[in-house]
Formats: C-alpha cells, sequence, structure tokens
C-alpha cells in the first residue's frame, strides 16, 4: 500500500483500499474480458450481474422486505429534495419536516413547490446543534409523510432513534446509510448520495415502498417518476456504471466486517473516542448538544478562529486532511464513516491533546 493520508473529508470520502485496487483493476480489464469496466454496455451480461449483485447486498445487509424497490438514481441526493415532492404531493397535500440543517433547509425549500409544507422543527435558532425529542413536534393526521434527515452531515448531529409517531418517514439517509440497523418498515422512501459513507459520487440509492409508486401525479416527467425506475430495475436510461459497481464492491467489504450491526458497534466505539478527547480538555468545544451527537461527524471549536485555522494546519501536515468544519459553521469536523481506520482516531486523539498542551 502506498503511504495514504487520514482522510477526514465530509464526503466525497475515504474508502477501503482494498476496494480502490480492486477497482483500479477492473476499471481497465474487468475479470480478464479484455474490457474495462467503464467501457462496458450497461446492458451486458457482465454488468447486469454486478448490478444485479449490488442491489442483493443493499436487500441483504440493510434487511429490505420484500414489498420495497431499490433504485440507484442519477442528480444527487439534492434531486430527491424535489423528486420526493414531486412524486408524492400535489395539489392538496400535505407533508411534514423537521428542518435540523441546511440539508433539510434545502428539502423544505423546494417540498413548498409542490404541496402544503409543515415545519414541525426547527434547530435553526441555535445553529442546529441539536435534533428534536419526540415531544417537541407534532405530526398532522392529515400529513402524507414526515421527513428527516438521520444525519445532518454539516453540524455533526444525529437522530439516535426515529419518530415512532405520526405518518410514514421519509429519510435523507446520504451521510449514515449502512452505518447502523435499521427498521426499514417504518419508511415510505430511504435515499442516499454514495459519496458519504458507500462509494464515490454519481449514484443515490433510493429504497422505495413499492405502493407509493402509483401515488405520482399525471403530469411529472418520466425520468422523474419513480415508477419508470422502477419498472426497468433502475436501467431506464443509462446508469451510472462504475458508481454502481463501487457501491457493490464497498457493501462486499462491509459484510466481510460483519455487517451492518459489528459496523455499527466499531462506529460507536470510534466516535467515543473522539468526543472523549473533546470533552476531556477545555480546550476543545463539541458544537452538538450531546444527546444529539453524530457518530458519523465530529464537530468541535477551539477558543478561537485563528487556533482552529493554525490546528487545521498542523493536523494537515501531519497528514490529518479534511479537519475543516463546513464553510456555513466554520470550526473544525472529523467525518469518521465505516471505511475510515479506528488508528486514524487514535493518533488525531494524540495530535489533539499535544496541541493543546502547547496551545492552552
Ligand atoms: C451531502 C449531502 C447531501 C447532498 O448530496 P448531493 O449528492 O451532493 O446532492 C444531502 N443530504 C445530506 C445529509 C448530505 O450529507
Amino acid at each position: 500500500m502506498p503511504k495514504r493520508i487520514y482522510n477526514f473529508s465530509a464526503g466525497p470520502a475515504t474508502l477501503p483500499y482494498s476496494v480502490l485496487e480492486e477497482a483500479a483493476k477492473d476499471i481497465v480489464n474487468f475479470k480478464d474480458k479484455g474490457i474495462g469496466l467503464i467501457e462496458m454496455s450497461h446492458r451486458s451480461k457482465e454488468f447486469m450481474a454486478v448490478a444485479d449483485e449490488t442491489e442483493a447486498l443493499v436487500r441483504e445487509l440493510l434487511e429490505v422486505p420484500e414489498n420495497y424497490k431499490v433504485l440507484f438514481l442519477q442528480g444527487g441526493a439534492s434531486s430527491q429534495f424535489f423528486m420526493i415532492p414531486m412524486n408524492l404531493l400535489g395539489a392538496g397535500k400535505k407533508a411534514t419536516y423537521l428542518n435540523t440543517g441546511t440539508w433539510t433547509r434545502k428539502a423544505i425549500k423546494e417540498a413548498k413547490l409542490f404541496g402544503d409544507i409543515d415545519v414541525a422543527y426547527s434547530s435553526e435558532e441555535s445553529s442546529f446543534n441539536r435534533v428534536p425529542e419526540e415531544d417537541e413536534y407534532t405530526v398532522d393526521r392529515s400529513s402524507e409523510y414526515l421527513y428527516l434527515c438521520s444525519n445532518n452531515t454539516i453540524y455533526g448531529t444525529q437522530f439516535a432513534q426515529f419518530p415512532g409517531k405520526g405518518s410514514m418517514l421519509v429519510c435523507d439517509m446520504s451521510s449514515d446509510i449502512f452505518s447502523r440497523s435499521l427498521d426499514i418498515s417504518r419508511f415510505g422512501i430511504i435515499f442516499a448520495g454514495a459519496q458519504k459513507n458507500m462509494g464515490p459520487a454519481g449514484v443515490t440509492l433510493v429504497i422505495i415502498r413499492e405502493d407509493l409508486l402509483d401515488s405520482t401525479p399525471d403530469n411529472v416527467p418520466t425520468m422523474l417518476r419513480y415508477k419508470t425506475h422502477a419498472d426497468k430495475g433502475s436501467m431506464f436510461n443509462t446508469p451510472p456504471t462504475f458508481a454502481i459497481y463501487c457501491v457493490g464492491r464497498v457493501l462486499t467489504w462491509l459484510k466481510e466486517q460483519g455487517g451492518v450491526a459489528a459496523m455499527q458497534q466499531r462506529n460507536e466505539e470510534k466516535a467515543a473516542l473522539l468526543y472523549e478527547a473533546v470533552d476531556g480538555n477545555d480546550f476543545y468545544r463539541g458544537h452538538a448538544e450531546k444527546a444529539s451527537r453524530s457518530l458519523m461527524n465530529v464537530t468541535f471549536n477551539l477558543p478561537t478562529p485563528e487556533l482552529e485555522a493554525e490546528f487545521i494546519a498542523e493536523a494537515a501536515a501531519l497528514g490529518f486532511d479534511g479537519l475543516k468544519g463546513h464553510r456555513s459553521i466554520g470550526g473544525c469536523r472529523a467525518s469518521i464513516y465505516n471505511a475510515f481506520p479506528k488508528e486514524g482516531i487514535e493518533k488525531l486523539v494524540a495530535f489533539m491533546a499535544e496541541f493543546a498542551a502547547k496551545k492552552g
């Protein structure tokens, strides 16, 4: 293996090295067929097998029930912000949204184009440093769905539990899918861009309950209807073949690691190490309230923006990359998705102690 830096980037993010190596080989010569993976027809026997295997892994690892479709779409997670209300709402229809960060704010803006949107909760006034408890909002009985973002990548907050009440859930899981076990049956739609926790940019995973495929208004264009893609096994048009292939390789790796439950335990251990370092020294201050903390994105501040800049620069020189917080909140952020190695966190924690001793 070449020398690798520790990549704390929020996304695109670190991937298992074994996957990168395998992909590099397969791009040039797929399974010794004399043709590179990215040159192959999406309708070839070889690629169809890749797509089928990837879907089967999604179903197995997340225990997706039979009455859900698994789709591989394009346009990023951001396109789901409009595609969901476009397909599920329409004149006179209502949905409830929980506003817990930049990504939900963007989703709310799009949803308002297609229906009556009730924002039942917002933590915007406290810089999105928390997610709500269930008794902090109500869901109108006429709501078609309750929309939430399970992990707020920018602010470092996460729902430890999913809402148990009200209408079916629609959830943006872009930055924590495959990080923990789920009861899929609570959800109408789950979606996630691949580039945080399951592959390279270019594909968006959508898991949708079958009965929802028939609720789309007639005036929605063909490419923007879930049913179009569900009926054709995500091959209505050319799918992003390389990204789908990579997701399959990452999920194979994940299965070898023991699956989602094992990954969840490892993620809890990894995050605990880093939060202990933040809490154990007055020099560092966590952004998120403790009960809302994310296991995927750890956000923290130093006493001043100048010290933060110094910290990030010194860390980068030592091979800890991507620790700068999102431009909208500043500070520091360590993204520690499934593929991020525990030893990278142990080394960062040691550096944090040294830096605090020197500057504190
Ligand atoms: C990154 C991110 C998005 C946006 O994803 P794109 O694929 O760039 O559109 C949406 N939601 C969450 C939670 C994210 O982390």
